[in-house]
């Protein structure tokens, strides 16, 4: 045997005991005998670089270090889930399921388990790649620390297609989350908060050999990719274990919404029994066919549900009640706790939400309350304990004028939510704006945080987001913790803003209402700001997903005086303010107007290729036949129901190529 093929295989047996120690749970030699091996590898691997592999064993200790982790942008993006909390929401879900798929409908049951989100990419049955969810469309590049997790294969067994993603959870189980604390206790250190933080924090640490050190562990749960030849949910889950992959046994098959609840019940006692976090359980369409009619909505699948289980509670005792001022003036009532242990954190405080709430919940200073944490970060009040209030306790007024500003609170017809209307007088308002229209998904500058937008606006340097166009170094650099490489950085970061696109640059103005998705609806609608600012409220109705309350702030914002005057100023810095010539020319009108509906499988190009060529086109994708409906393209296998819709409707019902005509 030469060396090449001695370390070929060494490779081979230590990837078969990796995946037996960590997958199945089940070694066959012991750790020791399994260190010698490695070792003996790490010699030869030294000694003949020029058989170095990314995916060698030995690379699971880590060592390489990343500096900066790269975007990635996702090729099928991650999306979120909806929650649902009872029978009736489960239901309702089935409902709406059934209204746009033929036949019966089958769910696979996983659990949901409470970590960090991880896409992998195997091409040639080798990991190549590992990101962060990040913000669903890109995330990060955390290869390198991906690869110390040793139930992650780097080489897949079996018949595993050419390229594929895989996507999972990285999950910190309970034991190693304890150890490490106890390490961390005994080193004088903080321990750390609970298992889900420590897990996504381990994917960014820079030193691999560190990441390598954690008992992380990796679960997968949804295969993506092109032509998998694979049919349903459940299979695919069979599939992925079969090609090495830790994919819990946990999973049923189940035929009915009663089966589903069945598999909750069961799993939000037995859960506990399981030796990492888990916060509900994942509902999904099992037919892959069906899951493509059933598609996206703009932030989760609609073939997929989670159903969360009920949050832990801890009692506690409300010490004050303070407000807070957002960037649109909101005002949101704070509740200060005395510190309590929850679901593995300390919780300190708990939002209000409104006026309504506090009246609602009868909760005053100095009450008994029971908290809970849901799916959000911020834990919630649920009640008040009564039988422990004090006998001289005042109920709760809520404050009439504003804590930073003094100006007296408005609150609208039919609003929850009271406002410091001094929008341009109010300091976290003025801060708050500024922070929104620097933030990563709006103008996103570079050398730029948070703490120095405040630090500028209190320095009276800048009062709104056009005056960052003004800024000089030399203003900048007598500033607290202003060196000259950051000053040059923030004053960079500020000049490259103004190539960010229009339509980000629209949602960066803060307009009440007008989120990512809006400001890309109005931006390739309207493309240019003028007119938008033109627009009618009924103009603005009249666009696609576009409401009355959307048009009315819309127009509200473009009213005032000092609105105006800062969009010209914006369009004299050269900030974009309508859509580049370069996008303009690649946006076709051949379709506008028109709606299609796009049923079942294509061979010249695959469904999302469809969808984004209709949209690309000025068209319009719904996922149901109605009588608003202008083509329904159909691929084969189109479902019985929808062909017979089509028909009722006389709705013209025309090929793959038909379409590919229309767009001649
Ligand atoms: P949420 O973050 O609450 O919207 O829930 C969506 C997240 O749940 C996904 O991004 C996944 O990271 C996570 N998740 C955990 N278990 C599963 C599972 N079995 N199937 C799908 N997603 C899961
Ligand atoms: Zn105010």
């Amino acid at each position: 045997m030469n060396i090449e093929q001695q370390i070929n295989q060494l490779r081979e047996e230590l990837r078969q005991h990796n995946y037996n120690y960590y997958v199945l749970d089940a070694a066959t030699i012991s750790d020791y005998e399994f260190d010698m091996k490695l070792k003996e590898l790490q010699a030869l691997e030294e000694k003949h670089p020029e058989f170095y592999d990314p995916n060698s064993p030995t690379l699971r200790v880590g060592g390489q270090v990343t500096k900066n982790f790269n975007t990635v942008v996702h090729e099928q993006r991650m999306y979120s889930l909806d929650n649902s909390y009872s029978k009736e929401d489960l239901l309702d879900w089935e409902t709406r399921i059934k209204k746009l798929v033929d036949g019966d409908v089958s769910y696979t049951c996983e659990l949901k388990y409470d970590g960090a989100s991880i896409s992998l990419t195997y091409e040639n049955g080798e990991l190549l790649r590992a990101v962060t969810r990040g913000d669903g469309i890109q995330g990060d590049d955390v290869t390198t620390n991906v690869k110390t997790i040793k139930s992650v294969p780097l080489k897949l067994k079996g018949d595993y297609p050419a390229k594929f993603d895989i996507r999972g959870e990285i999950v910190l189980p309970y034991e190693g989350f304890a150890k490490m604390n106890q390490e961390r206790i005994a080193a004088g250190e903080e321990p750390y908060a609970n298992p889900r933080n420590t897990a996504s924090g381990s994917l960014k640490l820079q030193d691999s050999s560190e990441t390598a050190k954690r008992p992380l562990d990796c679960l997968l749960y949804n295969l993506a990719g092109d032509r998998l030849g694979i049919f349903s949910q459940y299979e695919s889950l069979e599939k992925a274990r079969d090609w090495g992959f830790k994919v819990p046994e946990e999973s049923r098959l189940v035929h009915s919404i009663d089966e589903v609840l069945e598999f909750v019940n069961i799993w939000d006692v037995k859960r506990r029994d399981l030796p990492y976090e888990t916060d509900g359980v994942v509902i999904k369409v099992n037919d892959l066919q069906q899951q493509e009619e059933l598609g996206f909505t703009s932030k989760a699948p609609r073939w997929a549900m989670a159903y969360k289980f009920k949050a832990e509670q801890a009692v506690t005792k409300l010490n004050k009640i303070t407000y807070q001022v957002g960037r649109t003036g909101a005002i949101t009532p704070v509740a200060n706790l005395e510190p309590v242990q929850l679901a593995g954190t300390t919780v300190k405080r708990a939002s209000l939400h409104n006026a309504d709430q506090i009246e609602k919940l009868d909760i005053r200073e100095g009450d008994t309350v029971f908290v809970e944490k849901g799916g959000e970060i911020i834990p919630k009040i649920v009640s008040v304990d009564f039988t422990k209030r004090d006998q001289d306790s005042k109920s709760t007024v809520y404050i009439s004028s504003c804590p930073e500003c003094g100006t007296e609170l408005i609150r609208k017809e039919g609003e929850a939510q009271h406002y410091c209307p001094n929008i341009d007088g109010c300091p976290p308002q003025i801060v708050g704006r500024i922070q929104h229209y620097i933030s990563r998904k709006a103008l996103d500058i570079e050398g730029l945080g948070g703490e120095t937008v405040a630090l500028l606006v209190k320095e009276g340097l800048i009062r709104d987001y056009a005056d960052l166009y003004t800024l000089k170094k030399e203003q900048i650099i007598p500033l607290e913790r202003m060196a000259e490489k950051s000053a040059d950085n923030l004053i960079e970061g500020i000049a490259k803003s103004k190539e960010i696109p229009f339509e980000r640059v629209l949602f960066g103005l803060g307009i009440r209402y007008v989120g990512e998705t809006v400001a890309k609806k109005l931006a390739k609608h309207y493309k240019t700001i003028e007119a938008i600012m033109q627009a009618s409220e009924e103009d603005l109705v009249s666009v696609d997903e576009i409401g009355i309350k959307i048009a009315q702030s819309v127009k509200e914002f473009f009213n005032t005086e000092s609105s105006k005057t800062l969009i010209t100023r914006l369009i004299d810095y050269g900030v974009q303010l309508q859509i580049s010539a370069e996008k303009l020319a690649n946006q076709k009108d051949t379709l506008n107007g028109q709606t299609f509906v796009v049923s079942g499988v294509f061979e010249k190009v695959s469904r999302n290729e469809l969808k984004k060529l209709i949209e690309d086109n000025g068209g319009k994708v719904s996922s149901s036949i109605s009588s608003k409906t202008s083509y329904v393209v159909a691929g084969a296998n189109m479902g019985p129901s929808k062909l017979e819709k089509a028909n009722k409707l006389g709705i013209a019902i025309i090929t793959e190529d038909d379409f590919l005509n229309l767009l001649e």
